[in-house]
């Protein structure tokens, strides 16, 4: 092996495992990161589980990426959830699938992730530097042949830029590596927020605050069209929606909000039932409990907490005698509970976003090796690269077998 280094800018998912498989393959490896310890994302992931990965088969795992997956097909083929797990399990960090296919630490705990893959990179003679932020790569005639850290001018044969997207700026990611790439040509596409909280008009729903709900079907609808429909939970908070459903549909609300259209949410509250059962269902119940306030009656069909919500937003008394209520104000309840529509007025910052859409233009990169086109000896790997996917354990593993490929190819070329 060359005595010459790989360097890795950033220790997140990404620049782990392509600092540890570098380092495994051969190579000798510095990894600097910027705050005092790498991988402080990967210990929030998941709410504090971490969900690494899914074990959804490929075709419908690179689905999840939307129109950008493919460019992850032939990366997903040397590395992919099956080999992730294997190597980690190997480290004595022990498994588990949960439902959808999500693959947690049995712990239970994200830290556990972070200090199995900080023992491996230890463990293949990486050089760690903590409190390391770099500012600069230098190239020579298009290759590569330093970064700038602090007054630090540190030769490279090659460096993998592994300082992931911009959201969570606490945990060290800031987007610094954008303006990097950028220096040396690569196109950025316009960064975003994508699985982010969407904002929601008026105050009707204050009170649903801290509400969660359980399988209900969330429509986005985008200037009066349906865009995208989808069933799980949702939650509502301070101004706003969140949970899986709205994550999912936000990188779609956030791009059309950004046009002038016109998005709004339209919550299907008893997808189970059409609209001929769910008649069946009122007048059954409104025959039976024919004495009972409206109020009491809705509380066998709604969380109460929804109650006086419904109330209002369908203008229903809810001392009404629930057997004097009358077929248009029936049609009135059944119309809001099939189609209870939120105006999304905007959405949660890109500090509060769980991705960052956009990035490094996968056109600037070979999807073979993860290696510029630009610049020879340059590679990506993470989340700085314009890829994005829906919850369930997707990104991690992106990042995670883009970085495996960078470190792996990388070695190969100091090899040459
Ligand atoms: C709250 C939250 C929960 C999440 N949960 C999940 C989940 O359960 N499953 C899932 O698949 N995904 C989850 N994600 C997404 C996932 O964490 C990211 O996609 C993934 O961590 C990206 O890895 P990365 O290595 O590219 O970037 P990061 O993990 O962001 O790492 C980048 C690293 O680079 C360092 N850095 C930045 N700039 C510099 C610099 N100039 N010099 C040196 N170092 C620098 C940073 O300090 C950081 O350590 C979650 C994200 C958040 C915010």
């Amino acid at each position: 092996m060359s005595t010459g280094r790989i360097v890795v800018v950033g220790g997140g998912a990404g620049g782990m495992l392509a600092a540890g498989e570098a380092a495994r393959s051969g190579a000798r490896v510095l990894l600097l990161e910027k705050m005092r310890h790498p991988g402080r994302k990967i210990g929030i992931t998941g709410k504090g589980r971490c969900n690494l990965t899914n074990r959804a088969p490929l075709p419908e795992f690179i689905e999840h990426f939307g129109r950008n997956g493919r460019f992850l097909r032939q990366c997903f083929h040397r590395f992919f959830a099956p080999e992730l797990m294997a190597m980690l399990r190997e480290l004595d960090l022990d498994l588990v699938t949960e439902r959808g296919g999500r693959v947690f630490p049995v712990s239970g705990r994200a830290t556990d992730v972070v200090r199995t893959l900080r023992g491996w990179l230890k463990k293949n003679g990486v050089e760690i530097r903590a409190c390391s932020p770099v500012q600069e790569i230098c190239q020579d005639r298009g290759r590569v042949d330093a970064v700038v850290c602090g007054s630090d001018r540190i030769a490279a044969r090659a460096v993998i830029l592994a300082t992931g997207g911009a959201s969570y700026p606490a945990t060290g990611s800031t987007g610094d590596g954008y303006p990097m790439a950028g220096r040396l040509g690569h196109r950025i596409v316009p960064v975003r927020p994508a699985l982010v909280p969407l904002e929601t008009a008026g105050d009707a729903t204050v009170p649903l605050q801290g509400l969660r709900l359980r399988n209900i079907g969330v429509r986005l609808v985008v200037d009066a069209r349906r865009r995208q429909r989808l069933f799980g939970e949702l939650e509502f908070m301070a101004g706003g929606v969140t949970g899986p459903t709205i994550l999912t549909l936000s990188g779609l609300a956030v791009d059309m909000l950004r046009q002038g259209r016109q998005v709004r949410l339209a919550l299907d509250l008893k997808p189970a039932l059409d609209e001929r059962k769910l008649e069946a269902r009122l007048l059954r119940d409104f025959e039976r409990r024919g004495r009972e306030p409206l109020a009491a009656v809705l509380r066998g069909l709604l969380p109460p907490q929804m109650v006086p919500v419904c109330l209002h937003l369908t203008g229903l008394p809810g001392g009404l005698a629930a057997g004097q209520v009358r077929s248009g104000q029936r049609k009135r309840l059944r119309t809001w509970l099939k189609d209870f529509r939120l105006e999304v007025t905007g959405h949660r910052p890109l500090a509060e976003a769980i991705v960052t859409a956009g990035g490094v233009d996968l056109g600037g990169v070979d999807p073979r090796t993860m290696q510029s086109r630009l610049v020879a000896g340059l590679f990506f790997a993470g989340e700085i690269l314009d890829l994005q996917a829906d919850t369930g354990g997707y990104n991690l593993q992106a990042a995670f077998s883009t970085g495996w490929l960078a470190g792996r190819s990388a070695a190969a070329r100091l090899r040459e």
